[in-house]
């Protein structure tokens, strides 16, 4: 694939361009809060460098309130409707490579080839990843003691590299080679291109974790004296999967309000009480130390054996939206520890 060069000048033309074809979300700056995923027309100056999004990817994909279907009695007439899906192609700009590959776990659950959810995959499948190679890690952030970001980064369209002035733009896959057209985009020289894999091997270079390295799926144990500590601290308010990319549980609930009946799908935790509860009122998880030994031996035991993929891509969000402060990266120094 042909790398391209585009100065930053240019970023709105080349983003106008884009909405032409497409509907594109990208991070927008606002006043007084985080940048959020919006769709744009081309006019507004994207926060490339607005870094990790509070809200994850996902959230284009896994909406937080996704209707699934209205049916309304109106004058004895009755109807039901389900909600448009896209039918055009969408671009998402300026994703993290750990979101990206977050999405990779969700394809997996949701369109494993076994069974394809309609309401995720039309989404996924008429959408491009034009990621971002992060320039500025957080405090919280562990990607590379988790994964390979060589093996994630095959895993978008589009990899940006911020270059200063300039943008360095790398397509990774035929539909990301189409994305980046256009007289604005000027082929890099040599010492650009070196900046980019200097910048390239900055991140990978982040320090690692005592755990890096190790097969966490193997040292994982259901026995683990964590789990206990866990329990004792853990609120199970949920913070932790609602803003994780990765987690992929949902409810399903109907809203009825006198005529109008809305049949919706919302996140769910494992972290909840009644999330395994059954309807003859036997509850497989009574205990707060086998939901929290369930969110971590998912992500990393179960979903490997299933999918042949870790479930965390080491984002930090649960490390920071939890009030407690339990740190999946001491759970997982823990855990390896115990098992050497
Ligand atoms: S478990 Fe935590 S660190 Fe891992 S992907 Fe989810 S929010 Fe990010
Ligand atoms: S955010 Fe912290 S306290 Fe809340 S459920 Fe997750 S681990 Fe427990």
């Amino acid at each position: 694939m042909s790398d391209k060069i585009i100065a930053k000048t240019d970023l709105r033309q080349w983003l106008a361009s884009l909405v032409a074809g497409n509907d594109v979300i990208a991070p927008l700056g606002r006043e007084g809060g985080p940048a959020q995923w919006k769709a744009i027309d081309g006019n507004q100056e994207i926060d490339l460098g607005a870094g990790q999004m509070v809200m994850a990817a996902k959230e284009y994909l896994l909406p937080v309130h996704d209707v699934l279907w209205r049916y309304e009695t109106k004058k004895g007439e009755e109807k039901l409707e389900q909600p448009e899906l896209p039918d055009r192609p969408t671009v998402m700009v300026g994703l993290r490579l750990c979101d990206a590959r977050a999405i990779s776990v969700l394809d997996s659950v949701y369109m494993d080839g076994r069974f394809r959810d309609p309401y995720y995959a039309t989404r996924r499948e008429k959408l491009a990843l034009v990621a971002t190679v992060c320039d500025d890690p957080r405090w919280s952030c562990f990607c590379t003691s988790v994964g390979d970001l060589d093996e994630w980064a095959k895993g978008v369209d589009v990899l940006l590299t911020d270059l200063g002035d300039n943008v360095y733009a790398a397509p990774v896959t035929e539909k990301g080679k189409q994305l980046v057209q256009g007289s604005f985009f000027k082929d890099p020289t040599e010492d650009q291109t070196k900046k980019k894999a200097e910048a390239w091997e900055k991140l990978k270079a982040m320090p690692k974790k005592p755990f890096a390295g190790k097969n966490i799926t193997e040292n994982v144990s259901w026995d683990a004296a964590i789990w206990d500590d866990m329990a004792k601290r853990c609120l199970g308010c949920g913070a932790c999967s609602y803003q994780c990319p990765s987690c992929s549980c949902f409810d399903i609930q109907d809203i009825t309000t006198g005529s109008l009946v809305e049949r919706y799908r919302c996140r769910d935790t494992c972290q909840f009480t009644d999330f395994t509860l059954m309807g003859a009122g036997h509850n497989p998880r009574p205990e707060k130390k086998m939901r929290t030994r369930q969110r971590v031996m998912h992500k990393f035991k179960y979903q490997m054996e299933q999918f042949n993929i870790i479930g965390c891509t080491g984002c930090g969000r649960c490390i920071e939206s939890c009030p407690v402060n339990i740190d999946m990266r001491d759970v997982l120094t823990a855990l390896v520890e115990q098992a050497d």
